[in-house]
């Protein structure tokens, strides 16, 4: 110490955190530290428990959204995160330490713009994603996910965990949960409505159990018999076929509201016919290609297509509190980290029911 002299401290103060992380498209990702700010003010920091393995964190890890947002390395994915209030700042009024928490696919935005004054912090132009994003306190390049021991984020970004969900079902909620949740409130998915969900992967199976709440008539359009049982199970009412066009046919001019989870090449016009007049299509899947639409399909029955991402904080705690009210939480296969490099092969081929889920406590045994 150095008496009578106040040094200034030029660079943000910061701790490390062991992670996960990929250095290349090429590379596995592996064990890590890296660096998180002290909480400023307005901060929490959170020690994770779970993150749920989204295809997004695949998709990135691998750089394959080149064009849209290209990778910067090393990158730390996983924005379905769940775990314990550890410190708060001096200013931070909404949690408290030991709170169970959750950090979705956001952890900042302008907080200016139409859209956040809106609660739709998730179509701001200015948008700080949890992982890949430019960081504005500079910690590092860029921002760091949750494969990782502990995330610092502002709290209005940080949500509160209804005490009776599974931490570690509860996880999925954040990205695969929102993401189908959202549009099926906003298209008025109700008791007494018609409501289709195409495939039956991470997106469809909570699809399923949302429509299934919401109190419609719940159809899952799946290429796999084998997965029948278990679309029944989920809560659908019927299951299609789809590659069955009779049984196709049967449901023509029918539908309110179809979500379609499909990310492979598929043939979307087949399910905007299935739609009644004013009936919405809504894309949460994100093809790479683009898809061919029959203007027909839609000018008959002046039906719409539309697309969906995520939702807002306020509309993620609804959807928080709609789980814990109905008791859904992700079907989940909880993994250590050690094994997220085998479970990203296992999830291109679908062979998963129908979450993966790292236990976080396995972060430290490498
Ligand atoms: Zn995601
Ligand atoms: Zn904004």
């Amino acid at each position: 110490m150095f008496s009578g002299k106040t040094n200034t401290i030029t660079s943000p103060a910061m701790f490390e955190t062991n992670a996960y992380a990929a250095s290349s498209a090429s590379s596995p990702l592996e064990s890590t530290s890296i660096p998180r700010r002290d909480p400023t003010d307005r901060d929490v920091q959170v020690e994770i428990l779970f993150c749920g393995i989204c295809h997004s964190d695949l998709h990135q890890v691998r750089n394959e959204w080149a064009d849209a947002m290209p990778t910067v390395y090393p990158i730390v994915p996983g924005h379905e995160i769940v775990g314990r209030v550890t410190k708060v700042g001096s200013a931070v009024t909404r949690h408290q330490l030991g709170d169970l928490v959750a950090v979705g696919c956001l952890v900042d935005s302008d907080r200016t713009c139409p859209q956040c004054k809106s609660d739709l912090e998730n179509l701001c132009p200015n948008l700080t994603m949890t992982f890949n994003s430019p960081d504005a306190h500079e910690t590092a390049p860029i921002t760091y996910g949750g494969y990782s021991g502990s995330i610092v984020v502002d709290e209005h970004f940080v949500l509160p965990v209804p005490g009776n969900l599974d931490p570690a079902g509860a996880a999925p909620l954040l990205c695969a949960g929102i993401t189908t949740y959202s549009p099926m409130r906003r298209f008025g998915v109700t008791e007494g409505k018609k409501v289709g969900v195409v495939g039956l992967g991470g997106l469809g199976h909570m699809g399923v159990k949302f429509a299934h709440a919401f109190g419609a008539h719940t159809v899952v359009f799946t290429t796999s018999p084998s997965k029948t049982e278990d679309a029944l199970r989920l809560g659908a009412d019927e299951v299609v076929l789809s590659r069955d066009t009779g049984e196709m046919d049967k449901h023509a001019g029918s539908f309110d509201f179809i979500l379609d989870t499909v990310v492979a090449e598929h043939d979307v016009n087949a399910y905007l016919n299935l739609l009644a007049h004013d009936g919405t299509l809504t894309l949460v899947g994100a093809p790479d290609k683009p898809i061919p639409i029959s203007a027909f399909a839609l000018l008959m029955g002046r039906r719409k297509l539309a697309g969906s991402l995520i939702g807002g904080i306020a509309e993620t705690q609804e959807m928080l509190g709609f789980c814990s009210e109905h008791d859904i939480t992700a079907d989940v296969e909880v993994i250590p980290i050690q094994k997220v490099n085998e479970a990203y092969e296992r999830m291109l081929k679908s062979d998963v029911k129908y979450r993966f889920c790292i236990d976080m406590a396995s972060l430290g045994a490498d």
